[in-house]
């Protein structure tokens, strides 16, 4: 291939969508190809709330990066998340609100425990990174935050809002890992120095630093996924994996394993480019369409 050309893209895939069809072809369907809603839950979008003060502090000096500022910012990021998505407020009917609010600034405090935002500064925030491998496939994905060392050096670190990851599925985790490294290596030519999980419930880290050997085994399974999702979706048959992933999974009711039939299986619709404002908006799409699952 000449440098001036570039691959068709045949399709698109995030960590996130790859773990689903891993863990179960039909859920992935329910939740990609017919887009179905599925219920949020207050932790959900909490982890949203928290999310949104995390990336907004580092647009503070670098002293004014404290506890009391990020505390001063969760109601104003509150304001602004029900504004991007007016389904948040009903998430916490019957609940009291301050109480939630205060477990948010206690999940900020446990970030606190964890780094310290006046020695940090970070090169992107909730970076939106596309990577087209050769074969065509569109990689996305959001990384909640990329350093980069005076060096070069790369660190990545996603916050997730639950506890360390829970045994039997840190394979999900380190996949997830290892996409984001992908990514990043296939877009910038370097690969990683480290990939962060910050778990906001539990105040730990799980780090990976992956080497070439890695990506490149990583990119080969990205790849066989693909294959096996464009099967799936020229055949139309996402055959069902019950297991634990059930226990997190709305769809129940259309799923054969519980005696449910799923709908026809729609158009493909196309996903339209993300600007900075609509990103948000997808992290809050997808808390409410994805709660259990993600960070
Ligand atoms: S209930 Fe279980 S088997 Fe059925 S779609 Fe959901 S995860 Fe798959």
């Amino acid at each position: 291939m000449s440098a001036v050309e570039t691959p068709v893209v045949v399709g698109s895939l995030s960590p996130s969508r790859a773990a689903d069809f891993l863990s179960c072809a039909l859920m992935y369907r329910f939740r990609t190809v017919d887009r179905l809603p599925e219920p949020s839950s207050p932790d959900a979008v909490r982890g949203s709330l928290v999310h949104k003060v995390l990336e907004d502090i580092f647009d503070l000096p670098a002293a004014e990066r404290t506890r009391e500022r990020a505390h001063a910012m969760i109601v104003p990021a509150w304001a602004a998340l029900q504004e991007a998505e007016p389904r948040a407020a009903g998430i916490l009917d019957g609940l009291d609100e301050d109480a939630w609010l205060r477990s948010a600034r206690e999940a900020v405090d446990r970030w606190f425990e964890l780094e310290d935002p006046t020695r940090l500064e970070p090169a992107e925030r909730e970076a939106f990174v596309e990577c087209l491998l050769d074969s065509g496939l569109m990689l996305r994905g959001i990384i909640d935050r990329i350093d980069v060392a005076p060096d070069g050096a790369i660190r990545i670190t996603d916050y997730k809002s639950g506890n360390a990851v829970a045994e039997g599925y840190e394979a999900r985790a380190l996949f997830q890992l290892r996409f984001y490294g992908l990514m990043i290596w296939r877009t910038r030519g370097v690969i990683p120095k480290v990939i962060r999980l910050v778990y906001l419930g539990d105040s730990q880290i799980v780090s990976y630093a992956p080497d070439e050997a890695d990506l490149r085994a990583t990119e080969r399974k990205v790849q066989a996924i693909w294959a096996a999702i464009t099967q799936a979706r020229a055949t139309g048959d996402y055959q069902p994996s019950p297991g634990r992933n059930c226990d997190w999974c709305a769809h129940h009711a259309l799923c054969p394993v519980f005696g449910g039939t799923p709908p026809p299986i729609p158009p493909r619709r196309p996903r339209p480019p993300l600007s900075r404002w609509a990103r948000l908006r997808a992290r809050l799409r997808q808390v409410f369409s994805f709660s259990r699952s993600s960070g």
